[in-house]
């Protein structure tokens, strides 16, 4: 199972853990174990299966935006 980070959009194999200060709660420091991104550490990714062969419809769409025009200076 691979993970793929909706922020910069890299897959991983297991999420990082650390920990993340929340401050003190009854006079303790209170730290929280937060999950996500290795590489930049943002916490939205999603489970990523590459064996999934789900048919996706690849658009390769020839775009030809070349209407001739001159700049016009
Ligand atoms: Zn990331």
């Amino acid at each position: 199972m691979m993970y793929l980070c909706g922020e910069c959009g890299r897959l991983f194999d297991e999420p990082a853990t650390w920990f993340e200060s929340r401050g003190e709660f009854w006079g303790m420091p209170c730290s929280e174990r937060m999950t996500g991104c290795p590489y930049c550490h943002s916490t939205d990714f999603d489970e990523y299966d590459p064996d999934d062969d789900y048919d996706e419809d690849e658009e390769s769409e020839d775009g030809e935006d070349d209407d001739g025009r001159e700049a016009d200076q």
